[in-house]
């Protein structure tokens, strides 16, 4: 297991570069040896040696092509009562797409317990996260502190989350949702576990929080981005990890997800890939998806898209065509970034091989 605990670098100087992966050489060489696993899985699969070099990591990106990728969906909710009839062929189809590591999403105590219960079901294939979303605060408790910390315990429960703000919906009392993200910020510095944050429209008072913490904060990722430059560029600075989903086909703003990723905002070291199933259907079809990203989508990924997933229910293994997608905005190719964001995801979360 690579360890979890490295900090961010000291306080949260806007611009620094510095990422919580720089600060323990340790923690680094876990990652790298996780990824030489990585990278020899997608080798097993062609029956062939290839090259990999890794953006970050110094000297040309080079990559040569893969006939399957290897992605680590870091964001399915797979507690959902979507997938309780068939979640043996949803995660044997994720397999065969190429995504060979899931995490179950948590998001209250029952559905952190039951993402837990379905990683022992899948082991070395699910791992789970653990916390209270913020539109669940309301039903914090006197025990849920307890009970979170309890679950973190086990291996295979790999990060605190989804916490965070949501100050769109206010399905919570902003207040109320205040008190349950600091409190699971609190329990992750202490135990060194990776958080994951759900943020809408409460930007400026994540931050806060993050700054808070400063100097003791575990790794980061900020899940689902949906946010503008800025907002990338200040969740960066303090070291933060940035989550994309099937999202970006929808994304029509001047200034969002789609720019962040063209103008090369989001450095691939930073990113990493979810598809937040049973939501977040990637729609290739959609008329406004630039010319360029609809040709840069291959046969297979697509196939496993229009096969088994839908509006309705969005499944794991659409994440090659998110990676696609991707990849098209940022002029790279889909191997690199699938393999730099598996490689981003075993460093963050500790993920075994
Ligand atoms: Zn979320």
């Amino acid at each position: 297991m690579a360890n979890n605990n490295s900090n961010f670098n000291s306080s949260l100087s806007v611009g620094g570069t510095n990422t919580a992966a720089a600060t323990s050489n340790n923690r680094a060489a876990d990652a790298n040896a996780n990824m030489a696993t990585a990278a020899s899985m997608s080798m097993n699969s062609t029956g062939n040696s290839k090259k990999v070099l890794l953006a970050g990591e110094g000297g040309e990106d080079e990559l040569e092509d893969y006939e399957t990728y290897v992605i680590v969906d870091i964001g399915a909710n797979l507690t959902n009562k979507k997938f309780s009839r068939d979640l043996d062929s949803v995660v044997s189809r994720a397999q065969d797409a190429g995504v060979s590591k899931i995490m179950v999403s948590g998001t209250n105590i029952h559905s952190s317990k039951e993402a837990l219960r379905l990683t022992r079901l899948y082991p070395g294939v699910l791992y789970s996260t653990a916390g209270v979303h913020p539109h669940e605060a309301k039903s914090w408790e006197d025990d849920t502190m307890e009970e979170l910390r309890s679950l973190l315990q086990n291996q295979e429960v790999v990060a605190v989350g989804e916490c965070g703000l949501d100050f769109n919906r206010n399905f919570s009392p902003q207040d109320v949702q205040v008190q349950a993200f600091e409190k699971q910020v609190e329990l992750a510095c202490s135990l060194k576990k990776p958080l994951v944050i759900h943020e809408r429209d409460a930007h400026t008072e994540v931050m806060a929080v993050l700054e808070k913490y400063a100097g003791r904060l575990p790794a980061t990722v900020i899940h689902c981005f949906t946010g503008d430059t800025a907002t990338a560029k200040a969740y960066l600075s303090v070291g933060c990890y940035i989550g994309i989903t099937g999202y970006v086909w929808k994304d029509k703003s001047s200034d969002g997800v789609r720019q962040i990723l063209e103008r090369g905002v989001l450095p691939l070291d930073r990113l990493l890939v979810e598809t937040d199933a049973p939501f977040m259907y990637p729609n290739t079809r959609a008329s406004k998806l630039p010319q360029h990203v609809k040709q840069a989508l291959t046969e297979r990924s697509l196939a496993f898209l229009q096969r088994y997933c839908t509006f309705q229910r969005n499944e794991p293994c659409s994440l090659p065509v998110t990676i696609e997608m991707i990849a098209a905005y940022m002029n790279k190719k889909p191997e690199q970034v699938a393999l730099q964001t598996t490689f981003n995801a075993f460093k963050v979360f500790g993920l075994s091989s």
